[in-house]
């Protein structure tokens, strides 16, 4: 089995995540007692956070690459960066170690290929659903990506930052985000991407009237996957 190596903390909420579901992957495949070798760089949230705002990218890509290497030292055969947002600086961290990295939007793409479907919604973080680190990665490889209006993409964006990765999970805020998926499937969505680790602890599948791709569900199954 290869070790798996998580870049975490981008917030723990989700990582937290990342490691349970990982391990239950290997669980259902392999039985028994078996478990996941991986590793957890996992940083403070708090600095990344604050560099976001002040548009410092190319710092919090640094703080990222050196975990990266970290992990690499440590013995993980590839590395995953759990958060969507922070995939704005994944070459940085590419560049930085020999390891493959494993992209959480071609994880995602591929998952939405399977199914066969064409246009899909993306949620996400502000800077995840506006700028075009990732959405374009989507768009190149084929797929119609539509994002919600402005008003809606803050509510989706305070939600996660000041409920979501504070470990805040509200009945109401659900209630607005499948208000807002709604919407997005009245445009023509077939299905929504949860662009971002901690939309999961809000909205399941059977939240939705279309079909949801969870990023870290999906990025989680394709890392244990790999591993085995
Ligand atoms: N975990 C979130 C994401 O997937 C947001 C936190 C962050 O800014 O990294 O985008």
């Amino acid at each position: 089995m290869k070790v798996i190596g998580l870049i975490g903390g981008m917030s723990w909420e989700s990582s937290a995540e990342y490691y349970r579901l990982i391990n239950q992957r290997i669980k259902e495949k392999l039985g028994g007692f078996s478990s996941a070798k991986c590793l957890m760089y996992s940083v403070d949230f708090a600095e990344i956070e604050a560099l976001q705002v002040q548009d410092r990218w190319d710092e919090a890509g640094d703080i990222l690459a050196d975990a990266a290497r970290r992990l690499e030292a440590g013995g993980a055969d590839f590395i995953l960066l759990c958060t969507n947002t922070m995939h704005k600086v994944a070459d940085r961290i590419q560049n930085s170690v020999k390891r493959p990295f494993v992209h959480i939007a071609d994880a995602t793409c591929a998952a939405i290929k399977a199914q066969g479907l064409k246009k899909v919604a993306l949620l996400g973080t502000r800077y995840t659903m506006e700028q075009d680190f990732y959405k374009q990665r989507l768009i190149d490889s084929g797929l119609e990506v539509i994002v919600p209006e402005k008003e809606d993409r803050d509510t989706v964006h305070n939600i996660i930052y000041e409920e979501l990765v504070q470990g805040v999970v509200k009945h109401e805020s659900k209630l607005r985000y499948q208000l807002i998926i709604n919407c997005l499937q009245k445009r023509g969505a077939e299905g929504v991407i949860l662009g971002c680790t901690e939309i999961g602890l809000l909205i399941k599948p059977q939240d939705s009237p279309i079909a949801v791709f969870d990023t870290t569900v999906i990025h989680a199954q394709t890392a244990a996957d790999m591993a085995l």
